[in-house]
């Protein structure tokens, strides 16, 4: 691109694709290469502003977002952020309802970025977030529900983002794709990308063990920020999934540390976990010389308050 963004939205996407040498290396070393695509360079700072972007763009031109909407959309996670930041920038109103568990820096970054905060009672859960914005739907005529676990636009932001940058950077030489899944927009739409132009490309997914919902376990509670919501979502297609590798909360904490170090390169939480499953498949004798792609959602600058950063802050949990 020469010249310069007309507005904060097109800087949305575009994100380098990085080799990871010295992590694989310093484990021990692996036969395949690894690559991520770092979505922390975007400038709400993960994954999420493609998808948000997206969405905002279908509803526009679908006519169920105008001047004078609100975007309103439970949420206490990168979505929050993505949304505040492109609503900020196409001069919308933004609700945001979350659990008042969310950290002061987070609420305080979402109020900054002119996103209106309601915080609804920890004990409710996401729930009580969800109940709050289908009540504020009641009362807010112009309102705009963007439900990220349900909007198509979601898994189509990645098809034709996403999987269309990874396949230029890696001049189609892609074998195997990883990453974490969330709503599934991510390797929902990167699959179906891919698999467009190579269709034997390896699609594997990634879940907090202790929450191994794809894998046949059942739901419970992880770190795993992101990841794994404890049901299979509308926006995830289970048919385009080859492996789900379970990752625990302690080996995606200690790898995103390890390769903080290695790589120099500032990650989050599940970022660890899709490296840690990368590394695994990097091993594999069967996958030599072939080329792993996976993506890294966000920086590690988002989890201060999280097992990410506990042994620096004295906490041993
Ligand atoms: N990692 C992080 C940090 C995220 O915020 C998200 C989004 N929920 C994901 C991974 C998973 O992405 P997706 O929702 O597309 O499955």
């Amino acid at each position: 691109m020469t010249g310069w963004a007309k507005d904060t939205t097109e800087l949305v996407g575009r994100t380098p694709l990085i080799e990871l040498k010295r992590f694989p290396t310093r484990a021990g070393g692996a036969a395949a290469t690894i690559l991520a695509k770092l979505e922390m360079f975007s400038p709400g700072g993960s994954v999420k502003d493609r998808v948000a972007q997206h969405m905002v763009c279908e509803a526009e031109s679908q006519g169920l977002l105008r001047p004078g909407s609100v975007i309103i959309e439970p949420t206490s996670g990168n979505m929050g952020i993505s949304l505040a930041m492109i609503a900020a920038a196409r001069g919308y109103r933004c609700i945001l309802t979350m659990p008042d568990t969310v950290s002061l820096e987070r609420r305080l970054l979402l109020q900054r970025l002119g996103a209106e905060v309601l915080l609804t009672p920890a004990r409710q859960g996401m729930r009580g977030a969800i109940n709050k914005v289908i009540e504020l739907r009641t009362t807010l005529p112009n309102a705009w529900y963007p439900q990220q676990f349900y909007n198509q636009a979601n898994p189509r932001a990645h098809r034709l983002g996403t999987a269309a940058e990874i396949w230029e950077e890696t001049g189609g030489a892609v074998d195997i794709f990883i990453a974490g899944a969330g709503t599934g927009g991510t390797i929902t739409g990167v699959a179906e990308g891919l698999r467009e132009r190579k269709p034997d490309v390896e699609i594997v997914a990634v879940e907090p063990a202790s929450c191994a919902v794809l894998s046949g376990g059942r739901p419970g509670p992880h770190r795993l920020e992101g990841l794994g919501p404890g049901f299979i979502p509308d926006t995830l297609r289970l048919d385009l999934i080859d492996r789900v590798i379970p990752v625990s909360d302690q080996d995606a904490v200690s790898t995103a540390i390890q390769l903080m170090k290695d790589e120099g390169l500032s990650i989050g939480i599940s970022s660890g976990a899709v490296a840690w499953a990368s590394l695994q498949e990097a091993r594999k004798e069967e996958n030599r010389g072939k080329v792993i792609v996976t993506i890294f959602p966000s920086a590690a600058e988002r989890y201060l308050h999280t097992i990410l950063f506990d042994d620096l802050r004295g906490k041993t949990r």
